[in-house]
């Protein structure tokens, strides 16, 4: 697989992050890399402590993945760079390393990183990785996972705060590769279709056709399925008029719903 051409927009920015600053929500710096920038020279007195704790608690999370059986080594590449924590409210910052869900607000959540790695490394079998789909960007925090494996990401999210917050932070992430749309991701996002991969972040009842028609030719799709028990279902585009399906693992996400949410 080739290297990405795109930079990495987390580099300097994990180096200025210093090992007490996610730990203590009370401290000023508020997750924006340039915040985290400004810090830096505060630090530069203890090169050996920089970043420390964060990414710590980044491989620790990696090294949990792998005992649950992921193993995708671009996969697990992705989940130990990407700072989750700056995906959450400051709060909940100190917790954003366990394998849980956490709220957004709006009713939603951020997935657990086991799920989120997870469903990438079964989209990832494919070995295509030029254009993915999120239906359900949240946080953005899943998209950021992806776009360190995929070149192109589209991510579409129906609630408007959620939209702005998330545009907005993946602005100040420098997550260019990232597309975000607020739109109805029940009917894909056309304009850039057809994906190598389609994963959706929240549970209907059944898959949306638009999603399947969106898919390329050997491309695969994974969601999660049904309403109080929910399942995740690997869609594969075998045909043009033939898609296989497999049921997988016991979930629980958010619902998928129709239509926007203004506010
Ligand atoms: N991908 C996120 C998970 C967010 S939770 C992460 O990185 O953790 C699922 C998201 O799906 C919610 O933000 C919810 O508003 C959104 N959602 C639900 N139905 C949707 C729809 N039809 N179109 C777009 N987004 C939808």
């Amino acid at each position: 697989m080739t290297r990405k051409p795109w930079a990495d927009p987390f580099k300097g920015f994990r180096a200025a992050n210093s090992n007490t600053r996610i730990l203590k929500p009370g401290e000023p710096l508020r997750g924006s890399p340039s915040a985290a920038l400004r810090a830096q020279p505060v630090l530069t007195g203890s090169p050996d402590n920089l970043g420390l704790t964060s990414e710590r608690l980044r491989q620790r999370m990696v090294e949990r993945l792998q005992l649950r059986d992921i193993h995708d080594q671009k996969v697990l590449a992705a989940m130990r760079a990407v700072p989750r924590h700056l995906f959450v409210d400051e709060a909940l910052a100190s917790r954003a390393y366990e394998d849980v869900s956490l709220p957004i607000g709006h009713g939603q959540t951020i997935s657990q990183p086991w799920v989120v790695a997870h469903m990438v490394s079964l989209l990832h079998e494919s070995g295509k990785t030029d254009k993915i789909l999120e239906v359900g960007a949240g946080c953005g925090y899943q998209a950021a996972v992806l776009a360190r494996i995929y070149k192109r990401v589209y991510a579409v999210e129906r609630v408007r705060p959620l939209y702005d917050v998330t545009k907005a932070r993946l602005q100040r992430l420098g997550l260019e590769q990232v597309h975000l749309h607020y739109g109805d991701g029940m009917l894909g996002w056309k304009t850039h279709a057809p994906y190598d991969a389609i994963v959706v972040a929240a549970a209907g009842l059944e898959i949306p056709n638009a999603l399947l028609q969106q898919l390329k030719v050997g491309g695969r799709l994974i969601a999660p399925e049904g309403q109080e028990s929910q399942r995740l279902v690997l869609i594969v585009r075998e045909q043009a008029q033939h898609w296989s399906r497999q049921v997988l693992d016991d979930v629980r996400f958010v619902p998928l719903k129709p239509g926007l949410q203004i506010s």
